[in-house]
């Protein structure tokens, strides 16, 4: 949808001055004069440094419909034959990966190495799809244990056109799962980013294009929540990645047209410390696990249980630990901070209105608990004591640099609690003693848990991820529903005995009956 020529200006200027600059006037020959356009912001200075258009329902359709006239060539290419292109847009991506560290940097102001990781994943998830590919979507054969009569058979056909809705905490990564997935399943994609970081879409597009991916099998269109909108109404099926209020509104019109929806919301996950926790690790991973991205994680630890023995020592390592976190800006990329800026003001606005909230309930902020004065988007990184449930950072998720931490009796009251949440994406429990670990991991109600760790389930491929709860629904990624979640089983079953007519067939007769019965009561009477 966007012409080359962003991908144009944002390779030159990436290289040049480490910051993207598109004007509407340079967006490619796609855009009509009359759009109106949006701006893209650097959170760490406050520039806009992107203009870009708001694409209208009618080109959203037209998007649509030359995705699914190209689609069927991209299918008949085969697993292997879309393997080759996907292997090329690994190396295209490996080799391009200042300027897409550049170009994440610019508009969420992420720490480059965070920025790098994605790239990293992006690698590692198409290395583990070209490899499985052929297996995942490989036709099964059924064995069948009552109509012996009948080969049975189930293919894999792509829906057509998946309609990709991607959020901004992380611009590729969230962005590209579902995308190349969706592609190396046979689909075409047509990609709506979010308005607050869609240009490092862009240069994935431009990339798949110069990787090989046809021009219409992969685009993407810009703009807002209505494009999106747009979107759900075209699509055959809808991969949403997002929060829990826009997830909701993307189900209920998915429904008008009984359009198939994933949806991968919001999360507030709990971090069980138990007494037995190797201290070092649980403090080093809490805070990992709570400022990485400055918080702004779906799986980002948002709540921890602290068993009473170790709580104050605990949370005494925990905010000297933050002290210790190098909080701004990296414009020179010398890779030396830890935490960047809140990626858009909207976000920045929650967090305050959660601490503040908190605060007037009687929590204590322990360190930070408030926004860094001067340029940028900046919020210290803030432990929080004396929480209640009542709080809105325990109740809503928070998304920002945030760590209440709560002292609880025992396993049993962390459990209960951390239950306690209509959230249920991913969780943690910390603790020597694996194998009880490992129990009390299972009454945890959410779609993953992580032993002496946090958030790496996301990149481990071969495991489902996915929210239970408000947090989710659909298939999950991981493992071959990763690439079967965006195909249509079909079962086949072929008859093998060639038969006149069959016994259940016209006409009915007693004999029939009696022969039917006969067979029941052999198959099931005494089991
Ligand atoms: P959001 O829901 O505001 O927006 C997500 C996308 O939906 C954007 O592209 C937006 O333009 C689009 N959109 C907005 N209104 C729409 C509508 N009516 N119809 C269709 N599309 C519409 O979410 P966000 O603020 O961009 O992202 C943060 C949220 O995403 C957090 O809640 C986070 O937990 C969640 N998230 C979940 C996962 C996961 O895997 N479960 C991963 C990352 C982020």
């Amino acid at each position: 949808m966007i012409g080359m020529r962003v991908w144009y200006n944002v390779m030159r200027l990436n290289a040049k001055a480490r910051i993207v600059r598109v004007e509407a006037s340079k967006v490619g020959k796609h855009m009509e004069q009359t759009n109106p356009t949006f701006e893209v912001t650097n959170p760490a200075t406050c520039e806009i440094i992107a203009r870009l258009p708001i694409h209208s329902t009618d080109e959203v359709r037209a998007a649509v419909q030359r995705a699914r006239a190209a689609q069927p060539a991209w299918e008949a290419l085969g697993s292997e034959g879309r393997a080759r292109i996907m292997r090329k847009l690994r190396r295209v991506a490996v080799a391009h990966k200042e300027q897409m560290i550049a170009t994440i940097v610019a508009e969420s102001g992420k720490p480059r190495i965070e920025a790098l990781t994605e790239i990293l994943y992006l690698a590692d998830v198409l290395t583990y799809y070209c490899a499985n590919v052929k297996k995942f979507l490989a036709d099964e054969n059924v064995a069948v244990h009552l109509v012996k009569t009948k080969r049975a058979l189930v293919t894999y056909h792509p829906f057509g056109v998946v309609g990709v809705i991607s959020p901004w905490n992380f611009p590729l990564l969230l962005s590209a799962s579902d995308t190349v997935a969706a592609l190396m399943a046979g689909n075409a994609v047509v990609l709506k980013p979010s308005e607050v970081t869609p240009l490092t879409a862009l240069l994935l597009r431009a990339m798949a294009k110069r990787a090989g991916v046809p021009e219409d099998v992969f685009q993407v269109v810009t703009g807002l929540g209505d494009t999106g909108a747009a979107l759900v109404d075209e699509a055959n099926l809808i991969a949403f990645t997002g929060s829990v209020p826009t997830g909701k509104k993307v189900a209920e019109r998915a429904a008008r047209t009984l359009t198939p929806v994933l949806l991968e919301l919001g999360g507030k996950d709990p971090m069980i410390v138990l007494q037995d926790a190797d201290l070092d690790r649980a403090v080093a991973g809490a805070l990992y696990g709570g400022m990485m991205n400055a918080g702004q994680v779906c799986i980002s630890v948002e709540r921890v249980y602290v068993e009473a023995p170790i709580y104050d020592q605990f949370v005494q390592r925990l905010v000297d630990g933050v002290g210790k976190l190098r909080v701004g800006a990296d414009p020179d990329g010398r890779d030396n901070i830890d935490m960047g800026p809140l990626t858009f003001a909207r976000q920045l606005q929650i967090v305050e209105q959660q601490v503040a909230d908190a605060r007037a309930k009687g929590a204590t902020v322990m360190t930070g608990g408030h926004r860094r004065e001067g340029v940028g988007l900046f919020y210290e990184p803030t432990i929080l004591t004396d929480v209640t449930d009542d709080m809105l950072l325990m109740q809503e998720e928070t998304f920002g640099p945030l760590l209440p931490v709560i002292k609880v009796a025992d396993a049993d009251e962390a459990i209960r609690r951390a239950n306690d949440s209509r959230f249920g994406l991913s969780s943690s429990i910390w603790s020597r003693d694996k194998k009880r670990a490992e129990q009390l991991a299972r009454r945890i109600e959410a779609g993953s848990t992580v032993i002496n760790d946090v958030i790496i389930n996301y990149i481990v491929p071969e495991v489902p991820f996915g929210g239970i709860k408000e947090s989710g629904i659909g298939y999950r990624h991981g493992g071959r529903d990763s690439l079967r979640r965006f195909t249509r089983p079909q079962s086949i079953l072929i008859d093998r005995l060639n038969l006149k007519s069959e016994v259940t067939w016209f006409p009915y007769t007693p004999r029939v009956s009696r022969l039917l019965k006969t067979v029941m009561n052999l198959l099931y009477k005494r089991k």
